[in-house]
């Protein structure tokens, strides 16, 4: 692995337990779990392996503070300014926490430190500033009453995040949750939970009170499946495979609680003829590699008019054989390794299939060298809609480029898919932006752009890719409910 370039120190790892009630906890069980390191296989550390007996515990603590303060009955503008004070805590130590994300996910430090974690600063200060402008509305009802609204929060979250995004995530969850009043039980992914301990012990120093914000690090059916089922938790806010969802949703059903999902996607990334064709490249090379694959809305099909194909392509592949691998602590790594072997594995049997299924493979294709879960940046051409490249998310750096001439044929076929979370459109015809905006089933539809991501914009999915939305104040009131106040003004 290159070193020649500044190389990050490793960082300190400080919190391994479990965040109760505003203590560090081993396991009740006492079992811990490896977190590995995926540039090196090595482990980093032990985690305490959390199970239903701590979510019980998080649970009591979290309903503790909700049903009796202070949080949810704390001023909004005191809750906010307590955010801007967690925002500051995780600026003050951003290279520390970036290097923590990188450690554990494997992802450049670059993207942890110049992608992540200002967008995990963008959230919290975005919710901050929304704390205390949450309100209802007055109504006008027949007769003498006077009739309003409240928007309350919806009580005790719990929280499920995935390993490609550990601090944002955790940041897309908390940011909302906070600012609304409710109190949380985080469950982390197993292969990520450093960085989520990291921020717990950080909301406590800003002035979070015990019992607000617990986290459980522990396995998916295990600590996850006991805080679903859960008769104490109000709502579950998930982000992960479409398939966990349904299983969630199963065991929701019982106390029939609130849920927002933010699932998977196979995300259409047109391109037209007349779009600047060096823009276009670079937005699909950046749409998919970006993260190692590993984003819910990569844009893992490239449509590209016939026309534009070759000289396409040749922009794309030129970007794709200089992409530089490698230790992911070093400042010039575009592309660190993926999370673990069973997901590389995977990525590997995607690439075997392309193959066999007769699409071309024009660039990469193969492991990239001999130690960690690295994949070489893939792209394969001349896919056609029913290989299962072009069908799977496989959620790793393999691109499916396919080729289109007519338009409404195109708009069909970018929508043959149950999932539909993100598409995106590069051309320099507005009619044709405006019309694939309008019939692509996606929850976020870009164009001449990919991967814009602001706290005030809502994300999330159509189809089976989601659930309600994150962000924006759409995924605040995902936090609330409605109370209708109705008094009678007859004396
Ligand atoms: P990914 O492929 O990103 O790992 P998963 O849906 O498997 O997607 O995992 C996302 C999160 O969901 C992780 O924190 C994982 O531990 C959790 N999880 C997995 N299975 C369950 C389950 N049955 N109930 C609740 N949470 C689960």
């Amino acid at each position: 692995m290159s070193t020649a370039v500044a190389t990050i120190a490793q960082p300190k790892i400080q919190h391994t337990e479990c965040f109760i009630d505003g203590q560090w906890r081993p396991a009740m069980s006492g079992r811990t779990f490896e977190t590995i390191n995926p540039a090196t296989e090595e482990v980093i550390c032990e985690v305490a392996e959390g199970d239903k007996a701590d979510i019980d515990a998080a649970v009591k603590a979290a309903r503790h503070a909700f049903d009796n303060g202070p949080w949810s009955k704390m001023d909004a503008r005191e809750r906010g300014k307590i955010m801007f004070r967690l925002a500051d805590l995780i600026e003050d130590e951003i290279d520390d926490l970036a290097a923590l994300e990188t450690l554990d996910n494997g992802k450049p430090i670059r993207e942890s430190r110049f992608a992540d974690l200002p967008l995990v600063l963008d959230c919290l200060r975005y919710y901050a500033g929304y704390a205390d402008k949450i309100h209802g509305s007055t109504i006008p009802i027949r007769g003498n009453y006077f009739t309003y609204t409240r928007r309350e929060a919806v009580g005790v979250a719990g929280q499920i995040i995935p390993w490609n995004f550990p601090m944002l995530m955790t940041a897309w969850k908390w940011g909302p949750a906070l600012a609304s009043g409710c109190t949380i039980v985080m469950k982390p992914a197993e292969q990520t939970p450093l960085s989520c301990l990291r921020l717990a012990q950080l909301a406590k120093d800003a002035g979070v009170p015990d019992g607000v914000v617990n986290v459980v690090p522990g396995y998916g059916p295990t600590a996850g499946g006991s805080l679903v089922k859960h008769p104490g938790v109000d709502k579950i806010a998930f982000t992960g495979e479409h398939r966990t969802a349904q299983i969630i949703m199963r065991d929701a059903a019982e106390s029939l609680k609130r849920l927002t999902f933010e699932l998977g996607g196979k995300s259409p990334n047109v391109v037209l003829a007349d779009a600047n064709l060096e823009k276009a490249a670079q937005g699909a090379y950046v749409g998919l590699f970006l993260n190692q694959g590993q984003c819910c809305c990569a844009g893992s099909r490239v449509f590209v008019e016939k026309r534009a194909h070759d000289e396409f392509m040749d922009k794309l592949t030129k970007l794709t054989k200089n992409r530089k691998l490698g230790n992911p602590f070093s400042m010039d790594t575009e592309q660190g390794p993926q999370i673990d072997r069973a997901q590389f594995d995977k990525i590997m049997k995607y690439i075997e299939l392309g193959n066999i299924d007769g699409a071309k493979c024009v660039s990469g294709g193969e492991r990239f060298g001999d130690t960690g879960y690295f994949v070489q940046p893939t792209v394969f051409d001349g896919v056609t809609d029913s290989m299962a490249i072009a069908q799977d998310e496989i959620f790793g750096p393999v691109m499916s480029v396919l080729t289109f001439e007519d338009w409404d044929d195109l708009i069909q076929r970018a929508n043959n898919t149950f999932y539909g979370l993100a598409a995106a459109v590069w051309t320099r015809d507005i009619t044709r932006a405006h019309d694939f905006a309008r019939r692509v089933r996606a929850g976020t539809v870009w164009v001449n752009c990919y991967d814009v991501f602001d706290a005030a914009a809502p994300f999330g999915g159509f189809k089976m890719s989601g659930h309600g939305r994150e962000l924006g104040e759409e995924g605040l009131k995902a936090y609330t409910e409605s109370k209708t106040v109705t008094i009678s003004l007859d004396a």
